[in-house]
């Protein structure tokens, strides 16, 4: 994957032409195409810029290079393409009567990460860090998880390449969310809550505040902290990090093949949630490389949770990834290392920042952001139940609310798509407490 590789490159320097229904065969990284760099990330100790050497302790060789890359088109292993190919291309739904109960004369599209086998888009990047950390000798990967999506993804994919997998699960999720677990554990998968006692980042908050509900940020100090004291263990991020977006990079691309074998042309807007920036970024980075062409004009919107507003009353500046100051400094709309949101259902939207290349984008005027309120959200995702049967997770009930609310102040004839970033069958006690006071 360095530059130097002649098949590589050969596969990776035009835009690899997909036709619907195709796993892509590159990633593709909007680094290459941005018309500003993104900031890099600095050394939480020197706050110079990171190297790759820098990462080693933390990823694998592959993904740190990844991480820094500004190389377009990135080469999908042959291993992470076979494993795509049992559930992708996931489907991109025209929803009919969701339009009609909108009363829009929009078109209204759903790319549906809910079809794989965990549930949501997260899949896409835990299988390829277990193939390259897999490659690379190491036996065991550390990670954080909030509703256990992105937990159950990485157990999922340390079982199919054979490494051990621990994960630190918010507290407040592992408590109000016991499936997720069972789930993780199934796939052979070691989870803790978080704050635990087994690291001494969870100990010295737990001293502080034994009540913590816990938060995202805690759970990856309390990972990191593990993976760098073992040599053969490696961590495991499920966001935020430039090589994730990059892997979630195939839900835009498929979707462009779809729409175009609707016989759409182009997307006039595309809504996705944002908790770190992955799948919308994955979604919608694709078709933002378009628009940097100037073949489009693809509006892109981000939906965050009134209760975790990073993008909408955060501050862009640099921060840790984690409570505890362990990760590199990014370049992000952050409400501060330390911010611990209220136990929202949207698990996977507590996070305190943004992923540095959604960030990026949304600072240069690319993408909008907009704040949604947890009844909204919940209302929106009930009136895809009720019109398409489709019972999507807490976290892509923001998207849609977004949207729908964008259909319903606007009279123009759009294509609007819609990141459907997970199902929510195992979040039905959020549901049911909530649709007792639903009327209908
Ligand atoms: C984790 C998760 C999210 C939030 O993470 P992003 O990196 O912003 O995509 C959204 N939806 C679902 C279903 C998730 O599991």
């Amino acid at each position: 994957m360095t530059d130097q590789t002649p098949a590589v490159e050969a596969a990776t320097t035009d835009s690899p032409a997909l036709s619907a229904g195709q796993v892509p065969t590159s990633w593709y990284n909007i680094a290459a195409d941005l018309p500003e760099p993104i900031p890099p990330h600095l050394h939480p100790g020197t706050k110079e810029p990171i190297v790759v050497d820098d990462l080693l302790g933390l990823f694998p060789r592959a993904l740190a290079e990844q991480e820094l890359s500004t190389q377009r088109w990135i080469e999908i292993p042959e291993a992470v393409r076979d494993v795509y190919a049992s559930w992708r291309s996931t489907p991109l739904l025209r929803a009919r009567r969701l339009e009609k109960a909108l009363g829009t004369s929009s078109h209204i599209y759903l790319k549906y990460e809910g079809a794989s086998p965990v549930g949501s888009h997260k899949p896409n990047s835990a299988v390829a860090q277990a193939y390259y950390n897999q490659q690379e000798g190491i036996t065991k990967l550390t990670t954080e998880t909030g509703a256990g999506q992105w937990g159950s993804s990485l157990a999922f994919a340390g079982a199919l390449f054979g490494l051990d997998v621990e994960i630190w699960q918010v507290r407040a999720s592992y408590e109000s969310k016991p499936y997720r677990r069972h789930l993780m554990e199934l796939y052979g998968g070691v989870v803790h809550s978080s704050p635990s006692e087994l690291t001494e980042a969870g100990k010295a908050i737990l001293a502080n505040d034994p009540d913590t509900t816990g938060s995202l940020g805690m759970a990856v100090s309390e990972a990191v902290e593990v993976a760098v004291g073992d040599q053969a263990a490696r961590y495991a991020l499920g966001s935020v990090l430039n090589h994730v977006v990059l892997h979630q990079s195939v839900i835009g691309q498929e979707a462009i093949a779809q729409l175009e074998a609707a016989g759409e042309d182009g997307a006039d807007i595309v809504f996705g949630c944002a908790g770190g920036g992955s799948n919308l970024g994955g979604l919608a980075f694709p078709f933002l490389r378009h628009v940097l062409s100037g073949d489009s004009s693809t509006k892109v919107v981000a939906a965050e949770p009134v209760a975790c507003p990073s993008l909408t009353a955060g501050e862009y500046r640099y921060d840790h990834g984690d409570f505890s100051g362990m990760t590199p400094l990014l370049k992000m709309y952050t409400l501060g290392q330390d911010f611990v949101p209220d136990p929202i259902h949207a698990g996977g939207l507590r996070y305190h920042g943004m992923a540095p290349a959604l960030s990026h984008v949304v600072h240069l005027g690319l993408a909008d952001a907009v704040a949604i309120e947890q009844d909204a959200a919940f209302n929106a995702g009930i009136l895809l139940a009720r019109t398409e049967g489709l019972v999507p997770a807490p976290e892509s009930t923001h998207a849609l609310a977004a949207a729908f609310r964008h259909v319903s102040e606007s009279s123009a004839e759009e294509t609007v798509v819609i990141g459907l970033s997970g199902h929510g069958n195992l979040d039905l006690p959020a549901y049911g407490s909530f649709v007792e006071n639903y009327p209908g």
